[in-house]
């Protein structure tokens, strides 16, 4: 990303707005957007947020070094750090949807700038977006998947699907904060699962691509927020083993390489 993130992606945002679907455009017309950190009137289209706190918010270096390996081609366009820790917390512990709603166009905004601003369309060759499962329990107790709550907001901004029954998440043996990188890896190995939908769909990409059609072949793993990459590492193994040539991964925040005064925040993170 170049120049002033905040003002590409305001501008990615405005842009856009006018292309969502009518009954979102009527929704913000009825209700003005306003913005979830000041509470003064939103000027980025259709979210609830403004420029100003949109430029205050911690945007992370692309360039920075990372203490933990994470996959190659990672989006995660924030530090987790207030407000979007907060955000992101908000999310999490208490079914706040409106967060879900301004991080998922905000991850869709970064996502769209990065991939180029020609036409200011989705990225070339997206298949779906695919929210990090919970598995059934976690997701039972909680009501609802973060990390499918963000898939869906960006993928209405990037005109994208969201698949959430192409990968399961098998009950983790045990938790995770109890363990260090490299037991968290081996912790994870078989926690997800590609689903029979999901190979259906591989097997009629290749014979596509056997009969000479190209089409859509990467998919966007979806999570809040990247901590040591072990979780996302994991599904990317379970959607390559099924058959996906390629994955990107999304997040909206990732923690910092090295630990601060966010140490808290940052242990909240691993330990959601
Ligand atoms: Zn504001």
């Amino acid at each position: 990303m170049q120049g002033d993130p905040g003002s590409t992606i305001a501008e990615w945002l405005r842009e856009r707005s006018g292309a969502l679907s009518w009954r979102t455009r009527i929704g913000y017309a009825l209700l003005p957007p306003r913005c979830v950190l000041c509470g003064g009137e939103g000027d980025l289209g259709a979210v609830d947020l403004c420029g100003c706190c949109l430029a205050t918010l911690p945007f992370a270096d692309p360039a920075a070094g990372r203490s933990a390996p994470v996959p190659r081609a990672t989006f995660a366009p924030f530090i987790y750090r207030d407000p979007v820790g907060s955000g992101l917390r908000a999310l999490k512990f208490h079914g706040d949807l409106r967060p879900a709603r301004v991080f998922g166009a905000l991850l869709a905004a970064s996502v769209g700038v990065a991939a180029g601003s020609a036409g200011h369309g989705p990225p070339a060759r997206i298949l779906a977006l695919v929210p990090v499962p919970l598995h059934r329990g976690r997701h039972a107790e909680r009501g609802f998947n973060q990390a499918e709550a963000i898939a869906r907001q960006a993928g209405r901004w990037l005109g994208l699907p969201v698949r959430t029954r192409w990968l399961q998440r098998a009950r983790a043996t045990r938790p995770q904060t109890a363990l260090r990188g490299a037991e968290r890896r081996r912790n994870l190995v078989d926690a997800f699962h590609a689903t029979p939908a999901l190979r259906a769909v591989m097997a009629a990409q290749r014979s596509d691509a056997s009969a000479g059609l190209r089409s859509a072949s990467r998919v966007a793993l979806i999570d809040d927020v990247l901590t040591t990459g072990a979780t996302v590492a994991a599904a990317r193994a379970a959607l390559v083993e099924a058959g996906v040539p390629a994955v990107e991964v999304w997040t909206v925040a990732r923690t910092q390489p090295r630990r601060g005064e966010d140490d808290a925040a940052d242990q909240a993170a691993r330990n959601a």
